[in-house]
């Protein structure tokens, strides 16, 4: 370790200098723009990405904490907030606000759920959420930041929750049941419908988790594609998060949480009215709240339109469904379950075929894959691009599993050793993995 710790230079170094280093270091970064990648990034091409950054320009220093100070961001956050519900067939009465992600829209929800169980004095003890093992691992955070237990029931062949399982779990300290549109591992749709009915019998929450999927699939449903219900038509379904900065196409920092009412939505509010600085209001977990991706969420619903959001279905889906089949076509590889939409993930059905070692053979043609383990996979979230590369990913894939399988040394090598180990950690025995990740984390942050 040098003596000399990193600090601010003491002289301020010119404009240019500063953001010739910041170009240059971009360097090795992931080329999201050729579309080579399947997460991450969501790119509708160089013309809408250049509308965005200018509407996040626009409001680039204004904050969202106090919209009455800005009305252009109370305005446009209420307008989204609005739209979405719209897009989600909520009624008049469905109300939300915007926040920051998809993490920060479930951790909303499990707040208010729990805010709203101590409101209305449900159970004495713990409480706690059931889900499926494939929700997504915001809930885990939520939860384990506000002290709820997540109990996680398992998936049935399709991929989607097994629905008595999820019920059995069930006590009088269950608060919620989280289901998703779809999921992330799989992509999905859980039986929303009967998950909603049970819920709403208990008099429970029901929250539909559409941050991947809930600027796609009414889409892909108005396209004409088998998509079970999912949204607030559904009887019982109490909330829903849904990123714009992930199929909105919006700028990064951008997300929907929506309850069937103002009521419920007043669970998640905080006030501090006791300040010496004034009497501090805040709808989310965030203070500052950055103008610019409220205003580019809004802008990039406007932009797109209902026509320009039916033709990224509709490309997505295309290269979706071309990817499928092409995958289901190489022996030994399968889609997991049954996806509808454009997320999905793959697996090897054969021993001689490492499903990370063709990963790894991918990745050396230039694609991105992130890897998957219950079972051992690789995950895809298909975008518009994606139609212009299928070719190439067939051509890709078939040679990558042909390599894969004339050298079996293959799937000891490279991440596919590292995955092939962390697949291998049996259930409920995470901790080393636990500590391991982490200590990867510690990693990250020296200089
Ligand atoms: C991305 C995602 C989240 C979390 O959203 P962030 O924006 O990454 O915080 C939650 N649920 C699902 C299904 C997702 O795909």
């Amino acid at each position: 370790m040098s003596d000399e710790l990193l600090s601010i230079p003491a002289a301020g170094r010119t404009h240019d200098e500063v953001l010739a280093d910041v170009e240059a270091a971009r360097h090795d970064d992931a080329d999201w723009q050729g579309g080579r990648t399947f997460s991450l990034v969501y790119y509708a091409g160089p013309e809408h990405t250049a509308f965005l950054k200018k509407a996040h320009n626009a409001l680039f220093s204004e904050n969202g904490l106090n919209p009455l100070a800005f009305q252009s961001l109370r305005r446009f956050e209420a307008e989204v907030v609005r739209m979405t519900a719209t897009m989600l067939n909520g009624d008049a009465d469905v109300a939300g606000t915007m926040t920051s992600g998809g993490s920060e829209s479930i951790m909303m929800a499990v707040k208010t759920y729990r805010t709203w169980a101590r409101a209305t004095g449900r159970g004495g003890g713990v409480p706690n959420i059931v889900a499926s093992v494939t929700v997504h691992p915001a809930f885990d955070k939520a939860c384990n930041y506000f002290d709820v237990e997540l109990r996680k029931a398992p998936t049935v062949a399709s991929g989607e929750v097994d629905v008595e399982a999820l019920k059995a779990l069930a006590d009088e300290n269950t608060i919620a049941a989280v289901v998703s549109a779809p999921n992330y591992p799989n992509g999905v749709i859980d039986d929303v419908t009967a998950v909603g009915a049970w819920a709403a019998s208990r008099e429970i929450g029901c929250h539909v988790d559409g941050c991947l999927g809930g600027f796609i699939l009414p889409w892909v449903e108005a396209l004409g594609h088998d998509i079970r219900p999912f949204d607030f038509r559904v009887e019982g379904v109490t909330s829903m998060s849904a990123d714009v900065h992930k199929y909105g196409f919006a700028a990064k920092g951008a997300s929907v949480i929506l309850y069937k009412d103002a009521d419920l939505r007043r669970h998640q509010f905080f006030a501090a009215t006791g300040w010496p600085g004034g009497i501090y209001v805040s709808p989310t977990a965030a203070g500052t709240r950055p103008g610019g991706s409220i205003a580019a969420a809004w802008a990039a619903m406007q932009a797109m339109g209902r026509d320009g959001y039916l033709e990224i279905a509709r490309k997505s889906m295309a290269a979706a469904e071309r990817f499928r089949a092409d995958i289901n076509a190489v022996e030994g590889l399968a889609i997991v379950g049954e996806p509808k939409a454009t997320v999905h993930s793959w697996e090897s059905t054969s021993d001689d075929l490492d499903v990370y070692a063709v990963a790894d053979a991918l990745e050396a043609k230039g694609w991105h894959l992130n890897r998957q383990i219950r079972p051992s996979s690789v995950h895809a979230i298909v975008g518009p691009r994606h139609l212009d590369l299928v070719d190439d990913f067939r051509d890709d894939l078939t040679a990558a599993a042909d390599e894969v399988r004339g050298d079996p040394s293959k799937s000891t090598q490279g991440q596919a050793a590292m995955y092939g180990l962390m697949a291998a950690v049996p259930e409920g025995d995470e901790a080393e993995t636990e500590a391991f990740v982490k200590q990867i984390l510690d990693g990250l942050y020296i200089v």
